[in-house]
């Protein structure tokens, strides 16, 4: 196997155990390694330190699969991290899993460039990383333990990195039907495997879900921005509020939404949506001096990388702003931020002087995160993404 030598002090984010090698480590290199190879690691004074596979990514070129030199990458490998990942799931959810979780979180699950998300009887996964790419069919076929099928979702522009195309279709057992069924915190929800979002829904999500179900109780009026196919928004009714208005700016989302509404038997006057631009939508609403008793923001990833941090910060900044002015007294606020660049300090001092400059007495309750099927390994900070806050407007 070919081997990677690093600089020297370069050793310790290994030791460690991150699973990423950056380009500025890396001491010397075989020429001739092919994208997804397996590669050996080893220190400026030759210790062995883990395996990993290699891409022609400039900023990552190595991702860490194993730190045991006796462990082969080979069938056996994919099988034991695969239960690996399910045994964590049972374990958090005591042994009465959802129907509808995530069963394998890249990096956090020891399978970097993995995803894969459960469904009912399905399996809808992502690979976005060369190394993972060579074992796709190998990855299909072990994921039949835990699904009937798998289909895959690789269509995303992140694979480019790794020199890889987008790619989209059936993966192993028998096809999909169009429409899959699945259950979280007791609503219903239907998704299309093959143009919904990402895996086709937002599995991150389902316990700040629940916490809306339990704490917009009451609410007469609630606004759902970002609302794709209702997640917040059914959970907000079924937790007793009174409607829920859903802005986004997709029209099959919101097709999908509507259906999901009507699987719950909530009504259309209950469950409203409108297509619009959620920045423009909040500006008109403050135009027209229109008010909500609880509003939530889960708008997608506005910084795709440090670089983009101030922007995407000034936008969350807009959002927070419009949605503080809109509340009534004693309304709620759920605010999110996808965005793993964003870190927790950043997004709370945003909503902060959001709250100040709407000169609102903004009281903050809790601090959310992405759900217990989406684990951080604690040598991988970079795994937790999803950050939220809610609270009152007093
Ligand atoms: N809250 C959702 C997930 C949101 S994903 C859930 O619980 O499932 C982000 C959504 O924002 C997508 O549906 C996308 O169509 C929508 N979107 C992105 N930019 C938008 C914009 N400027 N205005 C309105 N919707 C937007």
């Amino acid at each position: 196997m070919k081997k990677i030598f690093l600089k020297r002090g370069k050793e310790r984010s290994c030791e460690r155990r991150h699973p990423w090698i950056f380009s500025g480590a890396i001491a010397s290199c075989p020429e001739d390694l092919q994208s997804g190879e397996i590669v050996e690691i080893y220190s400026y004074d030759r210790k062995f330190l883990a395996r990993g596979a290699f891409s022609f990514s400039p900023s990552i070129p190595v991702k860490i699969w194993s730190f045991d030199e006796n462990e082969a990458i080979e069938e056996d490998f994919f099988r034991k991290r695969l239960a690996d990942a399910y045994l964590l799931r049972q374990k958090i959810y005591g042994g009465n899993l959802p129907d509808s979780y995530r069963l394998v979180n890249a990096e956090s699950d020891a399978l970097p460039g993995l995803v894969a998300d459960i469904y009912g009887k399905y399996a809808v996964i992502q690979i976005t990383s060369a190394g993972m790419d060579r074992y796709r069919e190998l990855i299909g076929k072990l994921l039949l333990e835990y699904a009937g099928s798998v289909y895959e979702r690789s269509d995303v522009e992140s694979r480019e990195k790794d020199g890889l195309e987008q790619r989209k279709g059936h993966l192993c057992g028998p096809p999909l039907p169009q429409e899959i069924f699945f259950t979280e915190n007791g609503v219903k929800f239907s998704m299309d495997p093959v143009n919904g979002h990402k895996t086709g829904f937002y599995l991150d999500q389902r316990n700040n879900r629940k916490t809306v179900m339990e704490t917009l109780k009451e609410c007469k009026n609630v606004l759902n921005t970002f609302a794709y196919t209702g997640g917040f928004a059914l959970a907000a009714l079924k937790g007793g509020a009174e409607k829920v208005l859903n802005v986004d700016s997709s029209l099959p989302a919101l097709m999908q939404a509507e259906k999901n509404a009507a699987l719950n038997g909530f009504s259309p006057e209950r469950f409203v949506t409108e297509c619009a631009d959620v920045f423009t939508f909040l500006r008109k609403c403050r135009d027209s001096r229109r008010s909500f008793d609880a509003i939530i923001l889960d708008p997608p990833k506005f910084a795709e990388s440090v670089k983009q941090k101030e922007k995407a910060a000034r936008a969350y900044k807009d959002i927070n702003l419009l949605a503080m002015k809109l509340l009534e007294k004693g309304g709620f606020l759920f605010t999110f931020s996808c965005s793993g660049a964003m870190d927790d300090e950043l997004f709370r001092k945003v909503v902060d002087s959001a709250a100040n400059d709407a000169k609102r007495d903004f009281r903050i309750v809790g601090h959310l995160s992405q759900a217990w099927d989406h684990p951080v390994s604690a040598a991988f900070p970079e795994g937790r993404y999803l950050k939220g806050l809610y609270g009152i407007v007093m």
